[in-house]
């Protein structure tokens, strides 16, 4: 039996060109910018874990990397010590109790470099542990934000203009992300304006992120999607999409399925917001919701209830999930945009890649086959950029 001797947490820091943060100054998905010249630093972590008898796994995160986060992974970590990591779903179900108090965003990236560790142990891949139902993703190209100033998707013929553009590229569907004003008009307009620049047959999805500020605003965007015949509407407005209650009163108004729960963490939340009859699809990330044990859970929440689950963004771990749903559409490229790189570490030393030229002709991306997650590391450039380790023995 391997026996967990040593946890390593590590947040380091990398720069990614031709994007920046505005006025806001403050990292945040919502505040990226197209900056021509520009020099974005953004900040990650990486994980390690070793076992007595020479295993390891690990994993970089790729959208959890905030501060906040960080710090529940920290708090974590000592807790895995002396543990066996074939034990995942006893150590889930510990790590689940120790955050209660908190959002749990922490401890998805654990979870996920105890399935590669294991994976590595046995030499098998991870989609493979959990039973694999497809080896191709289609993939949707899910953008940046509308900006006001020049640049990037600065209006709604630049968005019309690049959704155009990722169907010609073989994309399998295109995701808006709107403006952050909220300006229900300028939604419902560009909403419009991308269907009338695909054409009648290509999936087009609309995730405002809670920006839209009333119920009624929603509403009213809601009814652009119904006549754009969009495949789903994603967390509209500005409850943050935590109230199953206005969530089910659009849902009876509106004809496009509402895709709600990226803000609801955890499968006992997410199948009780189904219950309530607040969304016709629900979401899963693995660093988001636990781990990978976290997000099966969820997918097979929504499959005992009829319901379609969607892999919340992007990165190795999402990737064999989606490959082991049969309840599922989409691997979802986040974020991309004209001219703007995807902020995902430049970590991987095996070719692996989440930047947009890296889908096929087919509009997929592979499943990796290799042992665990399939990718290998850049450890010397972790090594090199890390802010400090947090080492736990
Ligand atoms: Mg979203």
């Amino acid at each position: 039996m391997s026996v967990i001797s040593q946890v390593s947490v590590l947040p380091f820091e990398f720069t990614v060109q031709g994007l920046s943060l505005g006025q806001h100054r403050a990292m945040g998905v919502s505040n990226l910018r197209h900056a021509p010249g520009g020099t974005l630093t953004v900040s990650r972590y990486a994980i390690r874990i070793r076992t007595d008898d020479g295993c390891q796994g690990e994993y970089v995160t790729h959208w959890v990397g905030t501060p906040a986060a960080l710090a529940q992974t920290i708090m974590l970590a000592p807790h895995l010590l002396g543990r066996n990591p074939e034990h995942r779903e006893e150590i889930y179900d510990d790590l689940k109790r120790e955050l209660r108090a908190y959002d749990h965003m922490g401890h998805g990236p654990l979870d996920i470099a105890l399935w590669d560790l294991v994976g590595k142990k046995y030499g098998i891949s991870v989609a493979t542990m959990l039973g694999a139902y497809r080896s191709k993703l289609p993939t949707y190209a899910s953008t940046h934000h509308g900006q006001e100033d020049g640049g990037g998707l600065d209006s709604i013929e630049a968005f019309a203009d690049y959704a155009r553009a990722c169907k010609e590229q073989g994309f399998a569907g295109f995701k808006i992300h709107g403006w952050h004003d909220g300006d229900r008009r300028r939604e419902a307009a560009n909403v419009l304006g991308a269907r009338a620049a695909v054409g009648d047959d290509y999936p087009l999805m609309l995730d405002p992120a809670c920006e839209l500020r009333t119920y009624a605003d929603a509403l009213y965007v809601g009814r652009a999607c119904d006549e754009a015949s969009f495949f789903w509407y994603e967390d509209p407005y500005r409850d943050a999409s935590v109230s199953a209650h206005g969530q089910r009163m659009l849902r009876e108004k509106l004809k496009t399925p509402l895709l709600v729960t990226e803000h609801i963490r955890g499968l006992e939340q997410k199948a009780n917001f189904v219950l309530a009859g607040g969304c016709d699809m629900i979401h899963a990330d693995p660093e988001y919701d636990m781990g990978i044990t976290g997000a099966m859970k969820i997918a097979h929440f929504g499959e005992a209830v009829g319901i379609d689950v969607q892999v919340h963004a992007c990165g190795p771990a999402h990737r064999a999930c989606v490959a082991a749903m049969r309840n599922t559409h989409y691997y979802e490229l986040a974020l991309v945009g004209p001219g703007m790189p995807n902020v995902v570490p430049p970590v991987y030393t095996c070719g692996y890649s989440d930047q947009p030229e890296s889908i096929g002709s087919d509009g997929c991306v592979p499943v990796p086959t290799g042992p665990g997650l399939g990718v290998s590391y850049d450890w010397e450039f972790i090594m090199r950029n890390k802010l400090v380790e947090h080492a736990f023995s």
